[in-house]
């Protein structure tokens, strides 16, 4: 069994402003990699910004990274930050995963780029500082990148594991987010938690964190339809979110992910929404022992109140979409070739089990 967890998480009211020495142990340069408009508005930039200047060290901004972020923007980053001694990310699970993709980049190389991110050698990277303004990935705390693949039409995982050095966590840079990205990311912190317990890989150590995420989204489940939260619900949340992305740190996520890939993909459904449609033919395909344990840790009465909980709390995000049969079988077809992911799970799936299990979710979803 192995527990390994080199992020070194501070949360604090604050926290960049704090850190200067910090940030000056790991360089004289640093690239800061965010969305385009997120890192400022949360505040996030200027407090990088001005702790950076206070400590005289140098920075270039690569403020360019689009959400479910296109392979080649590690590549236009790396090249503005090729001089650089460490990257800083700022933002959702979009920036912070590029931000680790262009790590690699700037400590390797741009050429035969792609080959550095996916090929089977492998390759480490100058260090990372992550500055999460979403609460859902937990990017912050694994070592995974994901990345929208045209090749194969979804999205895939680099195949670099880079965690970063520190994670700098403040409740206010989580406040500007709009309702909308609020209740993805929650989700998505929620279907990282369960599918790192339903896990052929999951351990005593990472079920602790994923049964607490599990619990805390149980427990404030229902202010998902507020559009305001109180700040210690939402630091709950954003607590959540890392506990969540520590339990997967340790064992990956599943279905439901890779199952809402192609959803993202082909009709531009939010991260979190596109596994949430689901969780409840997960857990009906899943053994029965997990069922149980995420009804008792949620609250919820049974699976089909669930399910009706997650196709309510979709429908403040976005309207129903409707899948062609052949694209149903395409999508499993993509799945199946993943044998990664498969390993994983618990229990064999079948093609059959999987498109039954896109037919299921998404005529519950029409
Ligand atoms: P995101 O794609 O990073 O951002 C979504 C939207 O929210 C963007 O428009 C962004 O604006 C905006 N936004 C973010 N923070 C904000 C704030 N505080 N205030 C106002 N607006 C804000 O969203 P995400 O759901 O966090 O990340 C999704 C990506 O992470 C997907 O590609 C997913 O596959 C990946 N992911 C990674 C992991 C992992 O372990 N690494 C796990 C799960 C998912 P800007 O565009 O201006 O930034
Ligand atoms: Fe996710």
């Amino acid at each position: 069994m192995k527990y390994y967890m080199p992020s070194i998480i501070l949360e604090d009211d604050g926290i960049v402003l704090k850190s200067g020495d910090i940030f000056k142990k790991f360089g004289n340069k640093a690239l800061i990699v965010t969305g385009r408009t997120s890192a400022k508005k949360s505040g996030a930039l200027d407090d990088v910004c001005s702790v950076l200047k206070e400590n005289n060290i140098g920075y270039e901004i690569f403020d360019e990274v689009i959400e479910n972020p296109p392979i080649v923007q590690n590549l236009n980053g790396a090249e503005l930050g090729s001089d650089c001694d460490f990257v800083i990310g700022i933002g959702g699970g979009s920036p912070l995963d590029t931000a680790k993709g262009i790590a690699v980049l700037i400590k390797h190389g741009t050429d035969d780029y792609k080959e550095k991110l996916f090929g089977k050698t492998d390759y480490d990277a100058v260090p990372v500082i992550a500055i999460p303004t979403t609460s859902g990935t937990g990017s912050e705390v694994t070592p995974y990148s994901v990345f929208t693949d045209d090749e194969i039409k979804t999205k895939t995982s680099m195949a670099r594991r880079i965690f970063p050095e520190y994670s700098f966590i403040d409740v206010k840079y989580f406040e500007t987010m709009p309702f909308k990205v609020r209740n993805s990311t929650i989700i998505d912190a929620f279907t990282h938690a369960i599918e790192s317990f339903i896990n052929a890989k999951s351990t005593p150590y990472s079920e602790v964190f994923a049964f607490k995420a599990i619990e805390i989204f149980g427990k404030h489940r229902n202010e998902l339809f507020k559009e305001e939260l109180d700040r210690d619900v939402f630091k709950d949340f954003i607590r959540a979110s890392t506990f969540a992305g520590m339990a997967i740190a340790q064992t990956g996520t599943s279905l439901p992910h890779t199952m809402g890939y192609p959803l993202t993909y082909n009709f531009a459904l939010p991260h979190g929404i596109a596994n949430a449609i689901f969780v409840e033919e997960f857990l009906k395909v899943s053994p029965k022992a997990y069922e149980k344990k995420i009804l008792e840790l949620t609250g919820f009465e049974d699976l089909a109140t669930l399910g009706e909980y997650f196709r309510k709390i979709n429908a403040t995000v976005i309207d129903k979409i409707s899948v062609e049969d052949e694209d149903i079988n395409e999508y499993t077809r993509l799945l199946m070739a993943n044998k990664r992911k498969l390993a994983n799970l618990p229990q064999m799936v079948s093609f059959d089990d999987v498109v039954g299990m896109y037919r299921g979710a998404l005529e519950a979803w029409k």
